[in-house]
């Protein structure tokens, strides 16, 4: 028996039987449809991609997998070099995981652990935002604020660790005026909040926490699992603001299999490199720097230069704002664009009742959550196939 996941077991819908995969279709035994989620938005070059699957086979045929305890290889070092090239500043030391859950586990770990190697004891806290998500594991739940969540927090009584603000400048001057000599991180998804309802803001607020974060000594980790890889329309949100701790996963290994990476700049790197064993890192995923996994993501970020993606995720954005030009509808309270991600916020999520199968009839797979009716369509999809997912979410409201 299959456990599904974010489901009342006793009254959820039958799940899509998935024979089939290519493209941006998702194809069963009888009906195929345009994968509007890109599986948990990590699917960015589509399924079934012929070099990314090369890329698999040929790894498959040495070894799938070796532990980094004690061993390395050559596709786990080639990622690092590549990322540590790829990505902005001083963002060169890789720590992979299996996970994106987990590796914001990592991000946490590490800032608290940055300040105990220095003696700084009283540094405990966390400073996060409202709306956040961080994944499904518990220190990543608390620092998140998702209401699915909340029974944690009242089944422990509050927790003292974690502080929440919201987007605006002067709750953030306020938490740090108030808080700063006990904070060792500030985490942000940047300029989108996915999971915790498609949620934009502004840059500026991440400059002035870049600008507080340096004033007071906290670090600031940017978990760019969702927003990471041109989801924004930035490559990375971390090209405009440099974190200390940048988190990357969903779409690293293009969505073919589950790996993630948290990658610490030069300053926590050193809070760590000592000759005392009691200052490491201690965490160790088993999986970590799995061969397929990194075989893959080297293969995706190839694709992704070579291919000119962030000229895609521009068209993208650019048709979407066109076909959402002037579409209005009493029920919707904002619709938000920002690269490759539109939603359509209704004002009473029961609004949304029963749009999964009405977009699957019309050929589109689509999941809705809260009040959000959104797309985070694969970059590979072609302007048709990106007007008809806009098109059956405009339709939904013309019934
Ligand atoms: C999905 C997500 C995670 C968790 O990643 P998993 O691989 O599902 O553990 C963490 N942070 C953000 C912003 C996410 O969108």
């Amino acid at each position: 028996m299959i456990w599904y996941p974010y489901q009342q077991m006793k009254t959820m819908n039958e799940p899509y039987h998935i024979t089939d995969a290519r493209g941006v279709w998702l194809y069963t035994q009888d009906h195929r449809m345009i994968d509007s989620v890109s599986s948990w938005w990590s699917v960015i070059h589509g399924y079934r991609h012929p070099v990314l699957t090369a890329a698999i086979r040929e790894q498959a045929d040495r070894f799938s997998h070796v532990m980094l305890g004690g061993l390395t290889h050559e596709p786990v070092q080639k990622l690092s070099a590549r990322l540590e090239s790829w990505l902005p500043g001083d963002l060169d030391y890789c720590f992979f995981s299996d996970s994106g859950s987990v590796a914001v586990e990592v991000a946490l770990k590490m800032a608290l652990q940055y300040y105990v190697n220095r003696g700084e004891m009283r540094r405990t806290k966390i400073l996060s935002l409202t709306h956040a998500y961080h994944g499904d594991t518990f220190k990543t739940m608390e620092a998140g604020d998702d209401e699915d969540y909340h029974f944690i927090l009242e089944a422990y009584g509050e927790n003292p660790h974690v502080i929440h603000i919201p987007t605006r400048i002067p709750a953030l001057e306020e938490a740090f005026r108030l808080w700063h000599e006990q904070l060792n991180c500030l985490i942000v998804e940047p300029l989108l909040q996915g999971a915790g309802g498609m949620r934009m803001y502004d840059l500026s607020f991440l400059q002035r926490a870049r600008k507080l974060c340096d004033k007071y000594g906290v670090l600031l980790i940017f978990d760019e699992v969702a927003t990471g890889f041109g989801r924004t329309g930035n490559r990375f949100v971390a090209d405009l603001v440099l974190p200390d701790i940048l988190v990357l996963g969903k779409a690293l290994t293009g969505g073919y299999i589950g790996h993630a990476v948290t990658v610490a700049n030069r300053k926590v790197y050193d809070g760590f490199y000592d000759d005392d064993p009691r200052k490491a890192l201690m965490h160790g995923p088993t999986f970590m720097g799995n061969a397929l996994a990194c075989s893959v993501a080297l293969k995706s970020i190839e694709l992704f230069e070579q291919n000119h993606y962030m000229e895609k995720i521009r068209r993208i954005e650019a048709v979407t704002r066109r076909e959402m030009e002037g579409f209005s509808d009493p029920r919707i309270r904002e619709i938000r664009i920002m690269g490759g991600c539109a939603c359509i916020e209704v004002r009473d999520p029961s609004v949304l009742e029963g749009y999964q199968s009405f977009a699957y009839r019309r050929g589109v797979f689509s999941r809705p959550f809260l009040n959000c009716l959104y797309a985070m369509v694969p970059y590979i999809i072609t302007e048709e196939e990106l007007v008809t997912v806009l098109e059956t979410m405009k339709a939904w409201f013309r019934r």
